[in-house]
């Protein structure tokens, strides 16, 4: 039988995007599902009602809820939202599971298959649906272009009449998807950029996008391509080299993060101390605590000294046209996998479905999140 994708519009404060775009509802269309989509979920990101073509509109959230197989979210979804579902329905979207134990254990008790993109395994066939990924990029660029703004010095070399601006020294720290996006975009605006991260691979990375790798004598490769935590000794080794550093930079950008950890403390406060009047610091990792220790999530705070910190949240909701493309997208090439003639067939013999799946039959999937939960280990 074929089912219903359902989309209703994000409530969360500041959520711009939405999980269904027009491009991916024809897309969805094609495949044989019915589309029902709360009016003005897509207004937001500028996608009208009208541009969804094909699809049923209904006057508000309750008549997607009840009638909605597959559930398309951006942010989790909120109580009343999993409490509206009917029973064994499907949600897909970000659930950050290790946030948030009281939503688990909802979605587990009202027997609701979540699928937690957090969780999908960063694997060569994944690519395409990886929202970690797709949003990261949004927010290194975003963060370049926030840093600009607020910067009182050009970012490019100018040779004028007026003489010859020297460009802005940029630092970026962490190199992962975020990083190397703001990277290519600090480049881009003509800065001379240094980037850093513990993981040795990115050297070459940063390299290859025009910019240098400041080398601060540590290497912390972990598993699964990602960083590990800093050893108290390896922190201090950092922390030296780096003080030294940003007493002569414009502009630093941070992306570092350790998945699953608050975000790894990077620039102390005696560094922002030593740092020249009218630098800039944009904290991408805010959202997890912040690699500045002056930080302030979701405000700017300027220093005695004349520096100003960012601490931005949900930056790729800033961009919600660009976000919400490479979102939806995301989300139905992970969906597609389980379509079969418009009805949903779930395989769980994939390593991606059965990796990204959190609750299931009234039960905890993921095993860090049900000890989280359930508070036993097997
Ligand atoms: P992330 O958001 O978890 O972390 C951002 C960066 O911070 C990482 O590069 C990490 O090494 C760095 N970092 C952590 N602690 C640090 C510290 N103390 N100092 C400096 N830097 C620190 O990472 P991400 O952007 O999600 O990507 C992590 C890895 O996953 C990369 O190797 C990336 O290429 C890989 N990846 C693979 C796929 C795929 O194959 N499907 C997709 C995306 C990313």
């Amino acid at each position: 039988m074929a089912i219903t994708v359902g989309v209703v519009r994000e409530t969360t404060p500041g959520e711009r995007r939405v999980a269904l775009t027009p491009e991916v509802a024809k897309k969805l269309k094609a495949k044989g599902v019915g589309l029902l989509l709360e009016s003005g979920a897509g207004a937001a990101a500028s996608f009208a009602d009208a541009a969804y073509k094909d699809t049923e509109i209904a006057a508000d959230a309750r008549a997607v809820l009840a009638r909605s197989d597959v559930l398309l979210k951006v942010q989790p979804p909120s109580p009343e939202e999993i409490g509206a579902l009917r029973e064994g329905a499907v949600v897909i979207g970000y659930l950050a599971p290790h946030l948030a134990p009281e939503r688990t254990r909802a979605l587990r008790d009202r027997r609701l298959t979540a699928f937690a993109m957090e969780l999908l395994p960063r694997t060569t066939r994944a690519q395409a649906m990886d929202v970690l990924s797709s949003q990261a990029n949004i927010a290194g660029y975003k963060a370049v272009l926030i840093a600009a703004e607020a910067s009182p010095k050009f970012f490019p070399m100018l040779t004028t009449a007026a003489g010859t601006i020297r460009p802005s020294r940029v630092l970026v720290i962490g190199a992962g998807v975020a990083g190397l996006q703001a990277i290519a975009t600090a480049r881009r605006l003509g800065a001379q950029v240094d980037g850093f991260d513990v993981r040795p691979e990115t050297k070459e990375q940063i390299q290859s996008l025009g910019a240098k790798f400041l080398d601060l004598g540590v290497s912390a490769a972990g598993s699964g391509g990602y960083a590990r935590e800093l050893t108290p000794e390896e922190r201090a080794q950092q922390q030296a080299a780096l003080a030294e550093h940003v007493k002569g930079v414009d502009v630093i950008v941070t992306t570092a993060a350790v998945p699953g950890r608050k975000a790894p403390r990077i620039i102390s406060k005696a560094m922002v101390e030593g740092m020249k009047a009218g630098s800039v610091i944009v904290d991408i990792a805010a959202e997890t605590g912040g690699n500045c220790e002056l930080t302030e999530p979701g405000s700017n705070v300027v220093t005695a000294n004349g520096v100003t910190i960012i601490g931005p949240l949900n930056l790729p909701a800033s961009t919600p046209i660009h976000a919400s493309e490479m979102y939806a997208r995301n989300l139905y090439n992970f969906l597609e996998l389980s379509i079969k003639d418009g009805a949903l067939a779930l395989d769980w013999s994939d390593e991606l479905i059965a990796k990204t799946c959190l609750t299931h039959a009234g039960e905890i999937k993921h095993e860090a999140t049900r000890q989280l939960v359930e508070g036993t280990t097997p």
